[in-house]
This record gives structure tokens, sequence and C-alpha cells, in this order.
């Protein structure tokens, strides 16, 4: 039996965060000075090993999850993580992807492809130069995300481009963005900015929304809307009315999808969390180390599912950002 929550909503998504550490600094994700200290990571004998990570994704499977998806922080910092998708590759039935800002991808994507991979989302934000290193706080040049997914398309890995928009920071690039690729076969996606964590400094005022990008991308190169391709997908799908592809947009602010929601988190050391605005989990590592059984697993898991009341978006206002919370980095995007 697959488990469904307070709110009528199984779980089908998984993303496993495989590190919290990052080398890009972006400031809606992990801003260079919180508090003026710089962050603590966890030690590598906190993080789940892969073998840890194979066998709770087996259990994940078990209860109805149909889609895994690697994050962080950077998961391509996680030394040999091609040694992991190898393993998540072999779970039957199993949709596998991993989010990236491609920094390592030039160097990875050959042995990813070959590890399993089928694809991959890419995050890049602007294609102006001053805009994205300005974003990504760490000077790194739009040209190395692009060799990234050059490389990635070569190997035949399926690339998504996702941009969070932030306004009067980025906004400004959105047509750009559109233009550079259409007819590239790359999906891009927009992401409105969202007050995941508690140090970026979030405000409504900040946010552009995805009706706003879809108007924008419209005026310049008409779009109609399509369907969405599954129950919990979260973004919105227009295509291009002359054939050149289609673009998302994930409006978790203006347009939020709770309702729908059927993902489950696990960080990099292993504790769990039904909403990307949690300010618990539940420890599975101490499960995994303390002896469980899978069977043992999949009911500690299939309880926490079942007590599940998650609907953060819907209810946000200015004033529940304020409230505790993990960060994004820590979580996984
Ligand atoms: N480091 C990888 C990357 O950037 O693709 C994976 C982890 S990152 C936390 C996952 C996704 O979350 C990225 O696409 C990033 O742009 C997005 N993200 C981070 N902070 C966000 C925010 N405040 N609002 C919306 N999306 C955010
Ligand atoms: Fe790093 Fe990704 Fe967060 Fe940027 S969004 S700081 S690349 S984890
Ligand atoms: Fe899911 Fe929480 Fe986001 Fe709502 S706010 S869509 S429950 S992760």
């Amino acid at each position: 039996m697959h488990p469904v929550d307070t709110l009528g909503r199984p779980i089908r998504d998984l993303r496993i965060s495989v590190t919290d550490r990052c080398n890009f600094r972006c400031a809606y994700c992990m801003p260079k000075t919180v508090f003026g200290q710089d962050y603590r990571f966890m030690d590598r004998k906190e993080l789940l090993t892969f073998e840890e990570l194979e066998r709770v994704a087996r259990v994940f499977a078990g209860l109805g999850v149909e889609k895994i998806r690697l994050t962080g922080g950077e998961p391509l910092l996680r030394k040999e993580l091609e040694h992991l998708v190898e393993r998540l590759a072999t779970i039957e039935g199993l949709d596998l992807t991993l989010t990236t800002n491609a920094s390592l991808l030039a160097k990875k994507a050959a042995a990813l492809r070959e590890a399993g991979l089928r694809r991959i989302n890419v995050s890049l934000d602007s294609l102006d130069d001053a805009t994205f290193m300005a974003m990504n706080d760490v000077q790194f040049p739009v040209t190395r995300v692009l060799d990234g997914i050059q490389a990635a398309a070569d190997t035949g890995l399926a690339v998504k481009v996702n941009a969070v928009v932030k306004r009067g920071v980025n906004d400004a690039g959105v047509v750009d963005m559109a233009r550079y690729f259409r007819g590239t076969g790359h999906t891009l996606r927009f992401i409105e900015y969202m007050d995941v964590g508690t140090t970026n400094g979030w405000r409504l005022d900040d946010v552009v929304p995805a009706a706003e990008i879809v108007e924008r991308i419209d005026a310049a190169f008409p779009l109609e809307p399509i369907d969405r391709a599954y129950r919990g997908e979260v973004a919105e799908r227009y295509r291009y009315v002359d054939g050149e592809g289609e673009i998302g947009v994930i409006a978790s602010v203006s347009k939020p999808f709770c309702g729908d929601c059927t993902r489950a988190r696990i960080s990099a050391e292993g504790k769990l969390y039904t909403c990307l605005f949690a300010a618990r989990g539940t420890d599975l590592r101490a499960l995994l180390r303390g002896g469980a059984t899978d069977d043992e697993l999949h009911d500690a898991i299939a309880v926490v599912w079942a007590r599940r009341a998650d609907r953060y978006s819907e209810i946000r206002t200015e004033r529940t950002s304020e409230r505790t919370r993990v960060e994004m980095s820590y979580i996984g995007g």
C-alpha cells in the first residue's frame, strides 16, 4: 500500500541533497555574508554514503516514488557522484535526474551519462556576464555554463535550463534567454524567486510573477499553453507557436501548487522533510545506522508521510517568511 498524506497526496518524487556545499554564492540561496559568518558545512562522515542512499531510494520506490532528483548544494561537488548514479539507475521504473550549476559539468557529463543518467537540469539565471557573475557572486562566467550544457547535450543527456527571476536583477534578460534557447531542444524554465531559508532577505516586491514573464516572451515570440505532463508537475508549459520548442514557468509564489505537491526531500545527512519550508526533519540516518530493517524504514517513512499537512505556499504572506526553516542549499532545491 502506498501512503497518502492528510490532504490525499501520494508520494511520487524524492529530492536527495548529496552535499550541502556549493562553489557558488547565489544571493537568493547562499548569500556570502550570513550574519557576518561563513557557512559551517557537514563533515564527510555525517553524509549518507552511496550505499545508504541507494537503500533509502529503494525503500522510497517501494512507497510509490517514481522520480528522484539529485541536488544540493552543488551535487557535482560530491566525489564520484557517478557511482551513486550508477546504483540508482538500476532501480526499475525510476526517472532519475540531477540539478546542477554546471560549473563541473563539462568534466562530468560523459561519466554521468555512462552511469545511466538520461537527463539533467542546469541552472543559469542570465546570459549577461555581469548580471550572472553578480548573481553567482563568485565571478563565474556564462560561457563555462554554456560549455557544460553543450557537453551534456553532446553525450546525449536531455537538458532543461532553469532560471530564477528576481525583479531589477535579471528580469530584463528573460526575452534574451528565450531567444537563445529557442530551437536548441533545451526547455527553458523560469522560476519565481521564493522565500526559501532565512538568509536571502526575500520581499514579495522582488518576485516577477510567472504571468508577467510569459507575457513578455509572448510579445516577442508568440506562445500557446500546453497541458502539464503529469500530476504534480510544477511547471506550467507553453510552446512557441512557430514550433521552435517550449518554455515552462514555475509559479510557486503567484500560483502555489501545494494541492498537488507529491515531493519529499532528504538532506545530505539523511533528514526527511515533507516541505521545502519545513522547520524540522525526521532522522533517517539514525534508523539506517541503528540497524533498522527495510520494512522498519518503510514504515517509519509511511508514518511521517501519512501525517503530512504541509501547504506553506498557499498560506504564504510577507509575515510567514520570518518563520524558522532550513536553508535550500541544505534541504535540496
Ligand atoms: N546547486 C544546484 C543548482 O543551482 O542547480 C542545485 C541546488 S539549487 C538549491 C536548486 C535550484 O534551486 C536551482 O535551480 C536554484 O536556482 C533554485 N533556487 C535556489 N534558491 C532559490 C530561491 N530563493 N527561489 C527560487 N529558486 C531557488
Ligand atoms: Fe549553489 Fe545552487 Fe544555491 Fe546557487 S542555487 S548557491 S549554485 S546551491
Ligand atoms: Fe510542496 Fe511545501 Fe512547496 Fe507547498 S510549499 S508546493 S507543500 S514543498
